[in-house]
């Protein structure tokens, strides 16, 4: 079969593996009908050292279960199911707590020996946990809406939801993003009253608008602060959902947050530290949000999507077959596409 390799910075290829094969009870084996390129991708690819051996890489996927180990129940030959982006076994104490991102028997896509997302099939450790069976057909039109189950929208989802986004709540969102996209749908679904949402690129910021934003401010820096102060009567917002990654973004977020506040951060932030001194402290500011533990909201998020009432799939601008991998890299990379599509 063929499966997406990256050897470092810009140097994404896709080449001919091992078919995969069930190596554990707990496996199953899944042919891949939609993945896509992470914006978390970016970061290997702008910065990876180079290497002679590939490593497999993508973790977002949704396909049709081929086989399944002994030991996995509820599942069977035929399955359209979804990944979330990190694999769990659903059942120990932190999973149970709906922390799946700390599951003891769990673990990331790509890593380790286990495959990447991005190619035609895929071996599932941890099936039964890690899979959500979904009642659509492998044509289904919904398919880029669900797939965007496995990470972008349970990610914006998470942000909102630890940034205590409710109804009545006045929410910025920072980013245009795909996850600051879907950020700006899940805070709309959640009731949120004012969605701000910070961004430069007009056909993202509109599809935006689209998803619950109320205000766009495109302006950055201080004067993108002064503009979300001014609509909101001087004080800030409720919640802040830091959906760059950068050290601006947070330094915008910490200085756009209303007194009493929450500033959460999700996807992948590429600083070590964030400002948070005597003046946030004055101000009660809580500092929240990680990684997205995509399987606990799967389900809760799932039935909002089938029936249509959100279409977080919006996101995705742009298709490939496997062969327009790099490609699609590349064009994330250079902002010319917001979310790549792959079918394999
Ligand atoms: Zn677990």
């Amino acid at each position: 079969m063929r499966a997406t390799l990256i050897y470092g910075a810009g140097d994404v290829r896709v080449e001919d593996v091992p078919d995969p094969v069930l190596r554990e009870p707990t496996d199953a084996l899944v042919r891949v009908l939609r993945s896509c390129i992470c914006g978390s991708d970016l970061w290997p690819y702008g910065s990876r050292p180079a290497s002679e051996q590939g490593d497999r890489i993508g973790h977002e996927f949704l396909g049709v279960v081929e086989d399944v180990g002994a030991d996995v129940s509820g599942l069977k030959k035929g399955d359209v199911v979804v990944a979330p982006f990190v694999w769990a076994d659903n059942t120990c104490d932190f999973c149970r707590e709906g922390l799946q991102t700390s599951c003891r028997h769990g673990g990331f896509w790509g890593a380790n020996g286990v495959d990447g997302g991005q190619g035609e099939a895929v071996r599932v450790p941890q099936a039964q946990g890690t899979l959500v069976k979904l009642s659509v057909g492998e044509d289904s039109a919904l398919l880029p809406s669900l797939l965007s189950l496995s990470d972008v929208f349970p990610t914006g989802h998470h942000c909102a939801v630890t940034a205590g986004v409710g109804p009545g709540t006045t929410v910025t969102v920072i980013g245009d993003g795909a996850v600051g996209l879907c950020a700006v749908l899940a805070a709309k679904r959640l009731g949120a009253e004012q969605i701000i949402l910070m961004g430069r690129h007009q056909g993202r910021t509109d599809l935006g608008r689209d998803f619950g934003a109320s205000d766009v401010v495109a302006a950055r820096g201080d004067e993108g602060v002064a503009k979300v102060l001014e609509l909101t009567g001087g004080d800030g917002t409720h919640a802040v959902l830091e959906c760059v990654g950068l050290r601006p973004a947070i330094e915008t977020a910490v200085a756009v947050v209303r007194a009493g506040g929450r500033v959460s951060r999700v996807g992948a932030p590429q600083y070590p530290e964030v400002p948070f001194g005597w003046d946030e402290f004055r101000r009660n500011i809580t500092l929240t949000g990680g990684i997205a533990p995509a399987r606990a909201y799967i389900e809760e998020l799932l039935p909002d999507v089938l029936d249509g009432s959100v279409q977080p799939g919006r996101v995705f601008d742009s298709t490939v077959g496997l062969d327009g991998v790099p490609g699609g890299y590349q064009a994330m990379a250079d902002r010319t596409a917001l979310k790549v599509l792959i079918r394999p």
